[in-house]
Protein backbone atom coordinates (compact mmCIF):
# COMPACT_ATOMS: atom_id res chain seq x y z
CA UNK A 1 0.00 0.00 0.00
CA UNK A 2 1.53 3.35 -1.02
CA UNK A 3 0.93 4.83 2.24
CA UNK A 4 1.93 2.12 4.51
CA UNK A 5 5.40 3.67 4.04
CA UNK A 6 8.30 4.88 6.37
CA UNK A 7 8.26 8.55 6.89
CA UNK A 8 11.52 10.80 6.30
CA UNK A 9 13.27 13.00 9.44
CA UNK A 10 10.66 15.44 10.40
CA UNK A 11 11.88 18.29 12.37
CA UNK A 12 12.16 18.08 15.70
CA UNK A 13 10.15 20.77 17.62
CA UNK A 14 8.61 21.74 20.83
CA UNK A 15 5.22 23.30 20.11
CA UNK A 16 3.86 20.69 22.48
CA UNK A 17 1.44 17.88 22.17
CA UNK A 18 -1.86 18.65 19.85
CA UNK A 19 -0.15 21.28 17.27
CA UNK A 20 -0.76 19.80 13.85
CA UNK A 21 2.41 19.62 12.18
CA UNK A 22 1.75 21.21 9.36
CA UNK A 23 5.54 21.06 7.39
CA UNK A 24 4.75 18.95 4.06
CA UNK A 25 8.40 17.89 4.12
CA UNK A 26 7.32 15.13 7.35
CA UNK A 27 4.56 13.71 5.49
CA UNK A 28 6.63 12.12 2.75
CA UNK A 29 7.17 8.65 2.83
CA UNK A 30 9.39 5.89 1.63
CA UNK A 31 9.27 2.98 0.79
CA UNK A 32 9.71 0.09 4.08
CA UNK A 33 12.72 -2.44 2.94
CA UNK A 34 10.51 -5.99 2.88
CA UNK A 35 12.68 -7.76 5.81
CA UNK A 36 11.87 -4.58 8.51
CA UNK A 37 8.97 -5.76 10.42
CA UNK A 38 7.65 -2.12 10.92
CA UNK A 39 7.16 1.43 9.54
CA UNK A 40 8.16 4.46 11.46
CA UNK A 41 6.19 7.81 11.17
CA UNK A 42 9.20 10.04 12.59
CA UNK A 43 8.50 13.12 14.39
CA UNK A 44 9.48 15.09 17.47
CA UNK A 45 11.28 13.06 20.42
CA UNK A 46 10.49 15.37 23.14
CA UNK A 47 6.79 15.62 22.64
CA UNK A 48 6.29 12.84 25.51
CA UNK A 49 4.64 10.34 23.39
CA UNK A 50 5.22 7.71 20.94
CA UNK A 51 2.01 6.11 19.52
CA UNK A 52 2.39 2.39 18.59
CA UNK A 53 -0.19 0.25 16.78
CA UNK A 54 0.93 -3.60 17.41
CA UNK A 55 -1.21 -4.59 14.49
CA UNK A 56 -1.04 -2.55 11.97
CA UNK A 57 -1.11 -4.63 8.57
CA UNK A 58 -1.65 -7.88 7.62
CA UNK A 59 1.11 -8.62 4.57
CA UNK A 60 3.74 -10.96 5.24
CA UNK A 61 7.75 -11.19 4.48
CA UNK A 62 8.58 -12.46 0.95
CA UNK A 63 8.52 -16.07 1.21
CA UNK A 64 5.67 -16.71 3.33
CA UNK A 65 2.77 -16.03 0.91
CA UNK A 66 -0.47 -15.81 2.90
CA UNK A 67 0.51 -18.85 5.48
CA UNK A 68 -2.17 -21.05 2.79
CA UNK A 69 -4.56 -18.58 4.03
CA UNK A 70 -7.14 -17.74 1.34
CA UNK A 71 -7.53 -13.34 0.88
CA UNK A 72 -10.93 -13.38 2.64
CA UNK A 73 -9.22 -14.32 5.94
CA UNK A 74 -6.67 -11.16 5.61
CA UNK A 75 -8.81 -9.30 5.30
CA UNK A 76 -10.92 -10.30 8.68
CA UNK A 77 -9.80 -9.07 11.90
CA UNK A 78 -7.75 -12.42 12.68
CA UNK A 79 -4.85 -11.17 10.47
CA UNK A 80 -4.60 -7.67 11.88
CA UNK A 81 -6.93 -4.70 13.52
CA UNK A 82 -9.08 -3.16 11.03
CA UNK A 83 -8.35 0.75 10.69
CA UNK A 84 -5.84 1.16 13.45
CA UNK A 85 -3.35 1.84 11.48
CA UNK A 86 -5.16 4.81 9.73
CA UNK A 87 -6.16 6.15 12.99
CA UNK A 88 -2.31 5.78 14.23
CA UNK A 89 -0.64 7.57 10.96
CA UNK A 90 -3.70 10.52 11.33
CA UNK A 91 -3.34 10.74 14.82
CA UNK A 92 0.82 10.84 14.48
CA UNK A 93 0.11 13.91 12.20
CA UNK A 94 -2.52 16.05 13.93
CA UNK A 95 -0.28 15.72 17.47
CA UNK A 96 2.78 16.04 15.24
CA UNK A 97 4.46 12.94 17.59
CA UNK A 98 6.71 9.83 16.33
CA UNK A 99 4.67 6.31 15.93
CA UNK A 100 5.52 2.60 15.39
CA UNK A 101 3.53 0.41 13.34
CA UNK A 102 4.00 -3.57 13.58
CA UNK A 103 3.09 -3.87 9.43
CA UNK A 104 3.34 -7.62 9.51
CA UNK A 105 -0.15 -9.33 10.21
CA UNK A 106 0.04 -10.97 13.51
CA UNK A 107 -0.67 -14.27 12.49
CA UNK A 108 2.91 -14.30 10.96
CA UNK A 109 4.11 -13.92 14.53
CA UNK A 110 1.86 -11.26 17.50
CA UNK A 111 4.57 -8.92 18.98
CA UNK A 112 1.65 -8.04 21.76
CA UNK A 113 2.28 -11.12 23.60
CA UNK A 114 5.71 -12.42 25.42
CA UNK A 115 7.59 -14.46 23.99
CA UNK A 116 6.33 -17.43 26.19
CA UNK A 117 2.86 -16.45 25.26
CA UNK A 118 1.18 -20.45 23.87
CA UNK A 119 -0.72 -17.48 20.87
CA UNK A 120 2.62 -16.03 20.23
CA UNK A 121 2.06 -18.04 16.47
CA UNK A 122 -1.56 -18.92 16.67
CA UNK A 123 -2.29 -22.08 14.58
CA UNK A 124 -6.14 -21.84 14.60
CA UNK A 125 -7.42 -18.62 15.01
CA UNK A 126 -11.04 -17.81 15.49
CA UNK A 127 -12.01 -21.25 13.56
CA UNK A 128 -10.02 -20.65 10.73
CA UNK A 129 -6.65 -23.20 10.56
CA UNK A 130 -3.71 -20.86 9.62
CA UNK A 131 -1.91 -23.76 7.21
CA UNK A 132 1.26 -22.28 7.34
CA UNK A 133 1.27 -22.24 11.06
CA UNK A 134 -0.54 -25.64 12.01
CA UNK A 135 2.49 -27.91 12.02
CA UNK A 136 6.17 -25.83 12.11
CA UNK A 137 8.70 -26.16 15.15
CA UNK A 138 10.54 -24.13 17.47
CA UNK A 139 13.36 -23.72 15.35
CA UNK A 140 10.85 -21.61 12.79
CA UNK A 141 9.06 -19.82 15.47
CA UNK A 142 12.77 -18.51 17.04
CA UNK A 143 13.63 -17.30 13.34
CA UNK A 144 10.29 -15.64 13.65
CA UNK A 145 11.08 -13.74 16.74
CA UNK A 146 14.37 -13.01 15.75
CA UNK A 147 14.06 -11.91 12.44
CA UNK A 148 10.45 -9.78 13.04
CA UNK A 149 9.29 -9.75 16.48
CA UNK A 150 12.37 -8.36 18.28
CA UNK A 151 13.32 -5.86 15.85
CA UNK A 152 10.06 -4.66 16.44
CA UNK A 153 10.80 -4.49 19.91
CA UNK A 154 14.26 -3.17 20.13
CA UNK A 155 13.14 -0.13 18.05
CA UNK A 156 10.53 0.57 20.38
CA UNK A 157 13.65 0.52 23.17
CA UNK A 158 15.77 2.99 21.14
CA UNK A 159 13.11 5.32 20.11
CA UNK A 160 12.25 5.40 23.72
CA UNK A 161 15.80 5.83 25.40
CA UNK A 162 16.10 8.41 22.23
CA UNK A 163 13.02 10.40 23.65
CA UNK A 164 13.96 10.02 27.44
CA UNK A 165 17.45 11.44 25.87
CA UNK A 166 15.87 15.06 25.21
CA UNK A 167 14.86 15.21 28.77
CA UNK A 168 11.35 14.10 27.96
CA UNK A 169 9.86 10.54 29.47
CA UNK A 170 7.55 9.80 27.11
CA UNK A 171 3.89 7.96 27.84
CA UNK A 172 3.26 5.14 25.48
CA UNK A 173 -0.05 4.81 23.51
CA UNK A 174 -0.76 2.09 21.56
CA UNK A 175 -3.98 1.76 19.29
CA UNK A 176 -6.29 -1.07 18.62
CA UNK A 177 -9.53 -1.90 16.93
CA UNK A 178 -11.88 -5.31 18.00
CA UNK A 179 -14.46 -6.85 15.76
CA UNK A 180 -18.15 -6.02 16.59
CA UNK A 181 -19.07 -9.04 16.79
CA UNK A 182 -17.55 -12.43 18.95
CA UNK A 183 -19.30 -15.89 18.57
CA UNK A 184 -22.62 -14.29 17.51
CA UNK A 185 -22.69 -11.72 20.16
CA UNK A 186 -22.77 -8.16 19.23
CA UNK A 187 -20.15 -5.59 21.14
CA UNK A 188 -21.76 -2.58 22.55
CA UNK A 189 -18.61 -0.66 23.38
CA UNK A 190 -17.36 2.23 20.97
CA UNK A 191 -14.60 1.80 22.49
CA UNK A 192 -12.45 0.79 25.36
CA UNK A 193 -9.42 1.59 27.22
CA UNK A 194 -7.41 -1.01 28.54
CA UNK A 195 -4.57 -0.99 31.18
CA UNK A 196 -2.65 -2.64 34.17
CA UNK A 197 -1.78 -0.71 37.44
CA UNK A 198 0.05 2.51 35.65
CA UNK A 199 -3.69 4.94 35.80
CA UNK A 200 -1.14 8.26 35.12
CA UNK A 201 -2.82 7.93 31.46
CA UNK A 202 -5.41 5.66 31.33
CA UNK A 203 -8.00 7.36 34.22
CA UNK A 204 -7.40 10.65 32.71
CA UNK A 205 -8.02 9.19 29.35
CA UNK A 206 -10.82 7.35 30.15
CA UNK A 207 -12.83 10.00 32.19
CA UNK A 208 -12.28 12.17 29.41
CA UNK A 209 -13.84 9.93 26.93
CA UNK A 210 -16.39 8.88 28.96
CA UNK A 211 -17.87 12.37 28.07
CA UNK A 212 -18.06 12.57 25.04
CA UNK A 213 -22.05 12.09 24.40
CA UNK A 214 -22.06 10.17 21.33
CA UNK A 215 -20.26 6.56 22.53
CA UNK A 216 -20.21 3.81 25.10
CA UNK A 217 -16.99 3.84 26.52
CA UNK A 218 -15.32 0.43 28.70
CA UNK A 219 -12.84 -0.48 30.77
CA UNK A 220 -10.32 -3.05 30.41
CA UNK A 221 -13.35 -5.20 27.82
CA UNK A 222 -13.90 -6.98 25.88
CA UNK A 223 -10.08 -7.85 27.27
CA UNK A 224 -8.17 -7.52 30.24
CA UNK A 225 -4.97 -4.69 29.88
CA UNK A 226 -3.58 -6.96 32.47
CA UNK A 227 -1.41 -9.65 30.29
CA UNK A 228 1.77 -10.45 31.14
CA UNK A 229 4.30 -9.69 28.48
CA UNK A 230 2.29 -7.79 26.08
CA UNK A 231 3.83 -4.94 24.40
CA UNK A 232 2.90 -2.45 27.07
CA UNK A 233 3.95 -4.71 29.68
CA UNK A 234 7.20 -5.32 28.45
CA UNK A 235 7.94 -1.46 27.31
CA UNK A 236 5.66 0.27 29.89
CA UNK A 237 4.73 -1.59 32.97
CA UNK A 238 8.82 -2.96 32.71
CA UNK A 239 10.02 0.82 32.56
CA UNK A 240 7.79 2.72 34.71
CA UNK A 241 6.80 4.71 31.51
CA UNK A 242 3.19 5.85 31.63
CA UNK A 243 0.88 4.21 29.05
CA UNK A 244 -2.29 3.32 28.02
CA UNK A 245 -3.73 1.55 25.03
CA UNK A 246 -7.08 1.60 22.79
CA UNK A 247 -9.23 -0.17 21.12
CA UNK A 248 -11.84 1.11 18.66
CA UNK A 249 -14.63 -0.92 17.88
CA UNK A 250 -13.35 -1.75 13.73
CA UNK A 251 -16.86 -1.11 12.18
CA UNK A 252 -16.31 2.82 13.18
CA UNK A 253 -13.09 3.06 11.52
CA UNK A 254 -13.30 0.44 8.73
CA UNK A 255 -12.87 3.75 6.08
CA UNK A 256 -10.61 6.60 5.86
CA UNK A 257 -13.84 8.96 7.14
CA UNK A 258 -14.22 7.14 10.57
CA UNK A 259 -10.97 6.70 10.91
CA UNK A 260 -10.50 10.49 10.43
CA UNK A 261 -12.99 11.37 12.81
CA UNK A 262 -11.44 9.07 15.53
CA UNK A 263 -7.89 10.66 14.86
CA UNK A 264 -9.54 14.17 15.56
CA UNK A 265 -11.64 12.85 18.47
CA UNK A 266 -8.34 11.61 20.24
CA UNK A 267 -6.22 14.00 19.13
CA UNK A 268 -8.52 16.38 20.59
CA UNK A 269 -8.77 14.93 24.00
CA UNK A 270 -5.06 13.98 24.62
CA UNK A 271 -3.99 17.38 23.45
CA UNK A 272 -6.74 18.66 25.97
CA UNK A 273 -4.84 16.02 28.64
CA UNK A 274 -1.23 17.21 27.79
CA UNK A 275 -2.00 20.75 28.32
CA UNK A 276 -2.99 20.32 31.98
CA UNK A 277 0.21 20.64 33.90
CA UNK A 278 -0.91 18.16 36.45
CA UNK A 279 -1.38 15.60 34.04
CA UNK A 280 2.11 16.88 32.02
CA UNK A 281 4.40 16.32 35.17
CA UNK A 282 2.69 13.06 36.20
CA UNK A 283 4.03 11.40 32.79
CA UNK A 284 7.03 13.01 32.47
CA UNK A 285 8.27 10.53 35.22
CA UNK A 286 9.94 7.16 35.63
CA UNK A 287 7.43 5.37 38.14
CA UNK A 288 6.99 1.90 38.77
CA UNK A 289 3.55 0.72 39.73
CA UNK A 290 3.76 -3.08 38.95
CA UNK A 291 1.58 -5.33 37.61
CA UNK A 292 -1.87 -7.36 38.14
CA UNK A 293 -0.38 -10.30 36.26
CA UNK A 294 2.35 -11.35 38.11
CA UNK A 295 0.79 -14.67 38.90
CA UNK A 296 -1.38 -15.20 35.84
CA UNK A 297 -0.51 -16.01 31.76
CA UNK A 298 -2.45 -15.94 29.01
CA UNK A 299 -5.57 -14.26 27.29
CA UNK A 300 -6.74 -13.62 23.60
CA UNK A 301 -7.09 -10.82 21.79
CA UNK A 302 -8.92 -10.99 18.25
ZN1 LIG B 1 -4.82 -5.51 18.46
Amino acid sequence: MADNLMAENAQANSDGIGKPNNNPESDRFEPALSQISYQEISGPMDKGLLLLCDHAGNSFPEGYGTLGLPESQLQRHIAYDIGAAGVTRELSRLLDVPALLYQYSRLLIDPNRSIEDPTLVMRLSDGAIVPGNARIGEGEIQKRIDTYYKPYHLRIEELVNEMKATGRVPALFSIHSFTDNWKGKKRIWDSTILWDRDPRFACPLLAALEKEQDIVVGENVPYSGQLKGDCLYQHGTMNGLAHALIEIRQDLIATPEGQSAWAERLARIIGDLFAGKEFDEALNEVKMYGSHTDHTVGSTEY
